[in-house]
């Protein structure tokens, strides 16, 4: 399947853990952000580590792929509007993240969006959803769908009351508590349990 999403919708500090690991508070309602298509790469593309920007994080996520238009979508109808699930890499140059408060060039490099092969929806079971992230085949990062802040349907319904959401775009739906730096040579995988896998070896950009 390819991807070409006209947006990535991201959402940050959804998970307990993860915002406590920063020193963050759970936000009272989804705390979202966008990453441009152009940071997307597929598995076995490498992320580029840019020159000078300080550490670089991955951060395993459940992606939701949209399969229907989504406008104003009621939470309960919120499923009929997704299409596939992938597993994501949320990469996130962190040191520019503080350093900018506006999140979109610490977001935003070119490779800094690892997707997987999606799986459709139909082919998931949405009950035993859960992500992993390895690094050079050691776990890193792993959690149930159940410990979100707040679940896929809340997220897909309060995004489509803010932006029309398109059949193709792409939700990163947060990430769980384990984050932490990748340096060249690096291998990391996110998966997402009965959906699939992304991985990337890491290295520096040529300037
Ligand atoms: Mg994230």
């Amino acid at each position: 399947m390819s991807i070409s999403p006209s947006k990535i919708v991201c959402v940050g500090r959804n998970y307990v853990k993860h915002a406590a690991e920063l020193g963050n508070a759970v936000p009272a309602e989804p705390l979202i952000f966008l990453k441009p298509p152009s940071a997307l790469i597929r598995p076995g593309d490498a992320i580029l580590l840019p020159p000078g920007v300080g550490r670089v994080d991955f951060e395993g996520e459940i992606g939701v792929v949209v399969g229907r238009r989504a406008r104003h979508v009621p939470e309960s109808d919120a499923w009929d509007h997704v299409g596939a699930l992938v597993a994501l890499n949320d990469v996130t140059a962190r040191d520019l993240q503080k350093k900018d408060g506006q999140w979109t060039r610490a977001k935003g490099f070119d490779t800094f969006c690892p997707v997987g092969e999606p799986r459709s929806l139909s082919e998931v079971d949405r009950a035993g959803l859960a992500v992993t992230t390895r690094v050079n085949g050691q776990i890193r990062q792993h959690a149930p769908a159940s410990d979100m802040v707040f679940a896929i349907p809340f997220l897909l319904a309060h995004i489509s009351r803010i932006m029309t959401l398109e059949p193709g775009d792409l939700i990163a739906t947060g990430t769980p508590d384990g984050v932490g730096p990748l340096v060249a040579g690096d291998e990391v995988e996110i998966s997402v349990e009965g959906v699939g896998a992304v991985r990337n070896t890491v290295r520096e950009a040529r300037p």
